[in-house]
């Protein structure tokens, strides 16, 4: 297939290792962190690891909207769809994720809430749609979830509710900025984190963000960071700028996914965003605490779509599940394995922790691709 085949070619990828094995000094060790799930499922499904020097390790970090969101946020989406009543369409892979008490949105549902599986916000406002006329008492609120990603088509949803009038639509919005994760990450005084070398930076999101989002990683943390994309060849090469970059004492920013990511990154994505959602003074990231203007709100004129303000709901933060590592493998603490429950008694069958739910997933990772206990 073109433009995938192409970056699965396996004798390239011999070629690649070869070139970082030439690279990599034996006296040092190579840390490297990829902040994307993508990027952690594409090492383990192809076995990037098992193809570089046994001196560099792949560190896996928070990026997978679904791991890093904290509980009390689905415990709210629950309450709104049994509180109010609502029909309250999400993602697939927020289905399953531990919430309070046990519970998850697929629990919810099979106890009567109206919740449902949705591929896009085009389907959740065909869904409030149908209910104008069905239904028109009925409220649909799509539970919007994902980094930079994602947000765009959110902001589209809001602009074509409110061209519609569609009254009977609202959003509630947990949208998530990858900068200011990354910066928590870095400025963690974690050993393991203190140890990282360099960064294999995110590719949808630059796509929309653009690369120079990440200029302050070289400038305020002395590494070198690459955008990556999320094939395999693209994840090796990247290794391997990054395997130079520290051979040679520098600290850059690299775009090795230059077939889709500019420096600017997609201005009317970026355009449609600032119309519709301004950033929350702060929000809480499982794994990384509560981190300042990390995370998007519904702007004030598009209040009448804000599922928060229509539909307020109280919730007590629930705990996680106790043994649950999600927090210390989001941070690259601790590798999935390391986690005591993992195999034993947490599987994607019997999910104990986020990381083991999302397909962007840590643990998924390890567990889909054969890294068990
Ligand atoms: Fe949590 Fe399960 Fe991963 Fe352990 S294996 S950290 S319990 S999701």
């Amino acid at each position: 297939m073109k433009f995938v085949d192409e970056y699965r070619d396996s004798a390239l990828a011999r070629d690649l290792a070869r070139a970082i094995l030439a690279e990599a000094r034996p006296d040092r060790d190579y840390r490297l962190m990829e902040f994307c799930g993508g990027h952690t499922h594409a090492i383990f499904r192809y076995g990037v690891q098992d193809l570089m020097p046994e001196n560099l390790r792949f560190v896996h970090g928070p990026g997978c909207p679904v791991c890093v969101l904290p509980m009390a946020r689905i415990d709210q989406a629950i309450a709104m769809a049994s509180q109010h009543g609502v029909t309250l369409c999400t993602y697939g892979d927020l289905m399953r994720v531990p919430a309070s008490e046990r519970q998850s949105l697929l629990k919810a549902k099979a106890a009567g809430a109206d919740i449902r599986m949705v591929y896009s916000t085009q389907d959740a406002l065909a869904i409030a749609r149908a209910a104008t006329q069905q239904q028109p008492a009925q409220q649909v609120v799509f539970f919007a979830i994902g980094f930079e990603t994602t947000t765009p088509p959110t902001a589209v949803a809001l602009k074509t509710a409110r061209a519609e009038g569609l009254r009977n639509f609202s959003v509630f919005c947990n949208h998530v900025l990858t900068p200011p994760a990354l910066r928590a990450i870095l400025s963690d005084s974690a050993d393991e984190v203190a140890r990282i070398d360099g960064i294999l930076g995110p590719s949808h999101v630059s796509t929309i963000i653009g690369s120079a989002a990440y200029e302050f990683v070289a400038r305020d943390h002395g590494l070198p960071l690459v955008i990556a994309g999320f094939e395999p060849l693209d994840v090796m090469q990247s290794a391997l700028m990054l395997v130079r970059q520290i051979n040679q004492g520098r600290r850059d920013l690299q775009n090795q996914y230059s077939r889709a990511v500019s420096p600017e990154g997609n201005t009317k994505a970026q355009a449609l965003m600032r119309d519709t959602l301004v950033p929350r003074e702060r929000f809480e990231w499982r794994g990384l605490g509560w981190l300042p203007e990390s995370a998007l709100k519904i702007a004030d004129a598009y209040a009448d779509w804000d599922a928060e303000q229509r539909f307020p709901v109280a919730v007590t933060p629930g705990r996680e599940h106790e043994g649950c590592e999600c927090p210390k493998v989001l941070r690259g603490l601790m590798e999935p394995t390391d986690c005591k429950l993992f195999g034993r008694v947490c599987s994607p069958e019997n999910p104990l922790g986020a990381c083991m739910v999302s397909s962007e997933g840590a643990c998924a990772a390890y567990w889909l691709h054969g890294r068990s206990r």
